[in-house]
């Protein structure tokens, strides 16, 4: 069977990565989850105090991280986990799977994902793991800047509040017994305003894009109608 690249943008906490693994899953494709990238790349520049905030702005030393990613002291990459199989992110060989999903990791990454050094750095690596096709990719720029000529394009939708709960009930599940409703929403809000509004890859739908809003749809549903999608650009 011919081997497609399938990718999925969306806006944040969409659950663009719980769709795109069973896709993977199902039809024995390599998953990858950009955004997982772009949150190693923060929590480098965060562990290196290279974000800062001045009179309630988010500065990020430039310079400085621009260097490190030359000198090739980022290292972004995956390891499977023996027990689910799923890719882990990896910053320098060490497992930070955790580290990169906290809240204050997601307030800071859309102003380090805005920077166009770190894009060019993460682009150029996403598209070599696309060379053989066979690949399920998610984030923000897959089927406008990293693989505008992918054969299945989705776009995810769904309301900020809808979004905002899931990732709520996450954080939750996960043991966090500070966190507020009301934090969450405003950093989806946030981040979609940036996301959307930044001069390079901003997040937009393609225009041969497949639009699924899952405000109301089973995790079930939705994932049958990818497949359903799937098996289709397949047999085209
Ligand atoms: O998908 P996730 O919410 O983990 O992505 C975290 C952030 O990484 C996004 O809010 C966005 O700023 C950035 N991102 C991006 N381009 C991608 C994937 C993620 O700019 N392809």
């Amino acid at each position: 069977m011919k081997k497609i690249i399938v990718a999925i943008d969306g806006y944040s906490s969409c659950g663009k990565s719980t769709m795109a693994k069973v896709l993977a899953k199902t039809v024995g494709y390599i998953y990858v989850d950009t955004g997982a990238m772009y949150r190693v790349a923060t929590l480098y520049a965060m562990r290196n105090n290279m974000i800062q905030e001045v009179e309630g702005q988010k500065k990020v030393d430039e310079p400085a991280l621009n260097q490190a990613i030359e000198k090739g002291e980022i290292q972004v990459s995956f390891q499977l986990d023996p027990q689910t199989n799923l890719p882990l992110a990896c910053l320098n060989g060490e497992v930070v799977e955790n580290e990169i999903r906290t809240l204050e990791v997601s307030n800071n990454v859309s102003f380090v994902s805005a920077l166009p050094f770190v894009r060019e750095f993460l682009t150029q690596q996403q598209k070599n793991m696309g060379k053989k096709k066979g690949i399920v990719m998610d984030g923000r720029d897959i089927g406008t800047a990293v693989f505008p000529k992918a054969e299945l394009k989705i776009f995810l939708t769904a309301s900020p509040e809808v979004r905002a709960q899931r990732r709520f009930d996450e954080l939750v599940a996960k043991g966090d017994k500070d966190v507020k409703f009301e934090e969450v929403l405003k950093n989806v809000q946030e981040r979609d305003y940036i996301d959307t509004h930044r001069e390079i890859a901003p997040l937009r739908q393609a225009d041969d894009a497949i639009v699924i809003d899952n405000s109301n749809l089973t995790k079930d549903e939705q994932n049958e109608l990818l497949l359903q999608y799937f098996k289709q650009a397949v047999e085209k």
